[in-house]
C-alpha cells in the first residue's frame, strides 16, 4: 500500500491541489478541506499529516494512506561567525546536498541547490569535481526551504538564489515547479524580484524564464570576458559562446547581473576589464564582482581587495554598474560545493572549533548577496 502513495511534494503545486481536491470529492469531505491540507504542503508545512490537527482524525489518516510528504534528512548543520548557516541534506537515495542561510539586516537569503553535482566542471568549482548524480525533483529543490521552515525556530527566506549546487537551466521542470512554489501565495510567498536563478548561459533555459510572467532574476556567471578564457575557465563556453549568452541576455526582458569571480591574475586584469565593460554594455547589465572562496578548485588564487577595486573602478568608467560582492560563511566553506566535499574527504570543517558553533560538519553554497538591488 505505501508503495502506492503518491509524493504531493513532487507535484506543481496546481496538480498537488488537483490531486487532493479529487482526493476530497471522492471521499464526499467538504470544498473547504481541500484548501486546508493544502496550505499545509508548503505555505504552513507539517511533516506529516497528523499533525494537521484541524482536520478530523480518520481524514488525516486517509490521507496519510493515499499520500505521502517526504522530507529531507538533516545530516548537518554549521554556523559562521558572520550569521551564515549551512545545512546538508541527505536525499532519498543517500545523495547530499546543501543549502546555506544567510541574514542581512532584515533579509534572509536562501541559497538553495538544483542538482546531485554538478556537470559543468567550471575549474575553480568545487561541485564540478563531485560530478553529476542526478536532477532533483521540485520536493527536493523546493523541499530544502521547506525543511527550514520546519525548523524550530523556523527560517523563513525573504530571498533565494538558486546558487547552491547544480545548474538550475539545466533542470528546468523541477525549477520551474519550484519557482511557482517558491513566488506563489500558496506556497512561501516570496516576491519574484527576491527570487534569482544563476546559470553558466544555458541558452534554452534562460529563454523559458524570460518566458515565465513573473518578474524572476537572472544571473549570468560569466567569468571571463573573451571565449578562449571562458573556454578554459568553464567547458560549457564550448556550446554556449559568449556572443550567444550576451544576445540571450539583451533579449532577455529583465535587467541581468553577470558574476564574476575575481581570479588573481587570471581574469582580473585592465583588459578583462575593458572587455567585460564591452559585454555588459551590450545587454545592459549589472556586474557583481565574487571574492574567489578559497577551497574550491584548481589553484587559484583571490584577487586582492585592492585588485578589485582597481578592476570596478575601470568598469564603472566604461559605464557599467558593478557591487564588489561581501564573501559570507568564509569561515565555514560556504562555497558552491565545499562542505560536502569537505566532508567526503573527512576533513574537520575549517575554523569549526574556533566559534564552537558546528554542530556536525558541512553544509554549502557560495557567497551571496542576490545583486543589485
Ligand atoms: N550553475 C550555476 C549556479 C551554481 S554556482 C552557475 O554557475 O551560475 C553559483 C555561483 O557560485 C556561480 O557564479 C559560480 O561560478 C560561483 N562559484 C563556484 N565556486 C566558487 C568559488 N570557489 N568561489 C566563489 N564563487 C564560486
Amino acid at each position: 500500500m505505501s508503495a502506492a502513495r503518491e509524493n504531493l511534494l513532487a507535484l506543481p503545486l496546481e496538480l498537488a491541489r488537483e490531486r487532493l481536491t479529487r482526493f476530497m470529492e471522492e471521499r464526499g469531505e467538504p470544498r473547504y478541506r481541500v484548501g486546508q491540507a493544502f496550505r499545509r504542503l508548503w505555505a504552513e508545512p507539517v511533516r506529516r499529516f497528523e499533525e494537521i490537527t484541524e482536520l478530523p482524525a480518520a481524514l488525516r489518516a486517509a490521507l496519510d494512506e493515499a499520500f505521502e510528504l517526504p522530507g529531507l534528512d538533516l545530516v548537518a548543520e554549521q554556523a559562521s561567525v558572520d550569521g551564515t548557516r549551512k545545512f546538508l541534506f541527505r536525499l532519498a537515495d543517500g545523495q547530499a546536498i546543501e543549502t546555506v542561510a544567510i541574514p542581512d539586516g532584515d533579509r534572509l537569503t536562501f541559497c538553495i541547490s538544483s542538482q546531485a553535482g554538478c556537470a559543468l566542471q567550471c575549474a575553480f568549482c568545487a561541485t564540478g569535481v563531485m560530478g553529476f548524480a542526478r536532477n532533483l525533483g521540485i520536493h527536493e529543490v523546493a523541499g530544502q526551504v521547506r525543511e527550514l521552515a520546519l525548523l524550530d525556530p523556523p527560517l523563513r527566506a525573504t530571498n533565494i538564489v538558486f546558487m547552491g549546487m547544480g545548474e538550475p537551466l539545466m533542470n528546468w521542470d523541477a525549477v520551474a515547479g519550484t519557482l511557482t512554489i517558491l513566488n506563489s501565495r500558496d506556497g512561501f510567498g516570496i516576491g519574484a524580484r527576491h527570487i534569482t536563478v544563476s546559470t553558466v548561459g544555458v541558452l534554452p533555459g534562460i529563454v523559458a524564464l524570460g518566458e515565465r510572467p513573473e518578474q524572476f532574476r537572472l544571473a549570468i556567471s560569466i567569468h571571463a570576458p573573451n571565449d578562449a578564457l571562458r573556454r578554459s575557465l568553464m567547458p560549457i563556453n564550448v556550446k554556449y559562446p559568449l556572443a550567444e549568452v550576451i544576445a540571450a541576455a539583451r533579449n532577455f526582458d529583465r535587467r541581468v547581473t553577470f558574476e564574476y569571480v575575481m581570479l588573481g591574475g587570471v581574469n582580473d586584469q585592465a583588459t578583462h576589464a575593458t572587455e567585460l565593460a564591452r559585454l555588459a554594455r551590450d545587454c545592459g547589465a549589472f556586474v557583481n564582482l565574487i571574492p574567489l572562496h578559497p577551497g574550491g578548485a584548481g589553484g587559484f588564487r583571490p584577487s586582492t581587495p585592492s585588485e578589485m577595486r582597481d578592476f570596478a573602478a575601470l568598469l564603472r568608467r566604461a559605464g557599467v554598474e558593478v557591487a564588489i560582492r561581501r564573501s559570507r560563511g568564509m569561515d565555514i566553506a560556504a562555497a558552491c560545493g565545499q562542505l560536502r566535499v569537505e566532508r567526503l574527504r573527512r576533513r574537520a570543517p575549517v575554523g569549526a572549533d574556533q566559534d564552537g558553533q558546528v554542530h556536525v560538519a558541512p553544509g554549502v553554497g557560495p557567497s551571496l548577496d542576490p545583486g543589485p538591488a
